[in-house]
């Protein structure tokens, strides 16, 4: 058991670089479709627990090993550092989580690994975690697994019906960035699963997002590599019905804010990914490759969230977030609010005859409230009391609206003028990352 402790202790630190353990959106197991056992990935709630630092922190979240024979400049497991290197067995993994389940120190499993010997030999480990706990255990709870960059396809699917998410990192936002930092990974070996689960979730009935998130555009050398094995049968238990996502590192490459969102665009597009992660540079090797020690880019990380949500939730395209030639997003001001003083010509926009899309553009105004705000039109009589009941942010939005052509307070004639009264105040100092800060705005 000590040395159970001592792996656990090495493999878990291992893992906490990796951000994407978000758990949205699984159902089926443990539940009438699959009675018995113990866990359940669907009633949990587990999709909500975050830890102080902004972690997830109800699954276990831990490296099957941190050998790897890859040597990516950024990772702390990569084969030219010099660190402990310990690896579980898969019935000690196994026996760990369901311990801890039981002991209900955690509600699932997040399970990532370097890569020992090749890709193949490691996903197939993995494979035989998860098949384990669900066939030989009976584990019900949230299984999130890492598709190892490289692996075959077969592996790659069976994994997938034993788990509730996938995700491959895409790590750098550019392959250029790639062959620097991580030469032993390649565009294709990221993209080609992420093809190869889109392909298999939606052969499984998986759903793909609304339009415009969603359009056919794969190069075909993207899943050339991959061929769908075969179709599931209509009776097999859902591919990772909590979908995919994946992660990028922010700061470790000269790339803009604008690349990272048109690519994270051109992903959720593309391979249906219900998310993208950002995660702020962290250093913790010397290398002349990367930048120079310094604190992890966290407001960055945080705007790139921020715009990240405008893209999935609010319909605006990535375009339209960096004007001219504008590279990255503004520090002082969340990207919603840049844009309408940017286009400050559209404002005020009255309430009480503003289209649903019209409303997402106001600052202030959230998904939330711009439907309840339609629904109270519908009731009749709309006014600010109203307004104020339907959660939008009276501080943010009283510059940009009327109510039946009532202004709140006078509009500032000069955007300027604006701009100073709605820079943000510094983010608070987080322990942590401020990844999981998703308010609506
Ligand atoms: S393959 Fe993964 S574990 Fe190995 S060095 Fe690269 S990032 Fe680290």
């Amino acid at each position: 058991m000590k040395d159970i402790a001592w792996k656990l202790s090495i493999l878990g630190d291992a893992a906490k670089y990796d951000a994407s353990c978000a758990s949205s959106g699984s159902t089926g197991r443990g539940t009438a479709a699959a009675p018995g056992g113990v866990g359940s990935a669907a009633p949990s709630g587990i999709c909500h627990a975050w830890g102080t630092d902004g972690r997830c922190i109800s699954l276990l979240k831990v490296l099957l090993t941190n050998v790897c024979v890859y040597d990516c400049a950024y990772c702390i497991n990569r084969r030219s550092n010099d660190v402990p290197r310990v690896s579980f067995s898969v019935t000690e993994l196994v026996d760990l989580t369901i311990g801890f389940y039981r002991r209900n120190y955690i509600e699932g499993l997040f399970l990532s690994s370097g890569i020992a010997g090749d890709p193949d030999h490691t996903m197939a480990r993995m494979l035989a975690v998860v098949k384990n706990l669900r066939s030989e255990r009976g584990f019900n709870g949230y299984i999130h697994v890492k598709a190892i960059p490289g692996a075959s396809a077969r592996l790659i699917q069976e994994t997938g019906y034993y788990a509730d998410r996938m995700s491959v990192n895409i790590e750098l936002p550019s392959e250029e960035s790639l062959r620097i930092l991580a030469p032993e990974k390649s565009r294709s070996s990221v993209l080609g699963p992420m093809a190869l689960m889109d392909d298999l979730s939606l052969s499984g009935g998986g759903k793909r997002l609304p339009s415009p998130y969603r359009i056919d555009e794969r190069a075909p050398d993207m899943v050339r590599d991959y061929p769908v094995p075969y179709r599931p049968s209509r009776s097999a238990h859902p591919f990772i019905p909590a979908g995919q996502s994946t992660q990028m590192i922010v700061g470790a490459s000269p790339e803009s804010d604008s690349r990272i969102i048109r690519l994270a665009e051109g992903l959720y597009r593309r391979f249906g990914l219900k998310r993208v992660y950002y995660s702020a540079y962290i250093p913790v090797n010397c290398d002349p490759r990367l930048p120079g020690a310094g604190k992890p880019p966290l407001k960055r990380e945080h705007r790139l969230y921020q715009a990240d949500w405008l893209l999935r939730f609010y319909r605006f395209r990535a375009e339209e977030l960096f004007s001219g030639d504008r590279g990255n997003l503004e520090e002082d001001l969340d990207p919603k609010t840049a844009w309408a003083l940017a286009n400050y010509g559209l404002y005020p926009v009255d309430m009480r005859k503003a289209d649903y899309d019209t409303l997402l553009r106001v600052p202030g105004i959230g998904v939330i409230s711009a439907r309840r705000i339609m629904d109270a039109r519908r009731a009749g009589g709309l006014n600010f009391d109203a307004l104020k009941k339907t959660g939008v942010v009276m501080k943010r939005a009283k510059f940009f609206i009327t109510c039946g052509g009532r202004a709140y307070e006078p509009f500032p004639d000069n955007p300027l003028v604006l701009r100073n009264l709605l820079t943000d105040a510094p983010l608070p100092t987080l322990p942590g990352r401020s990844s999981q800060l998703e308010l609506p705005f």
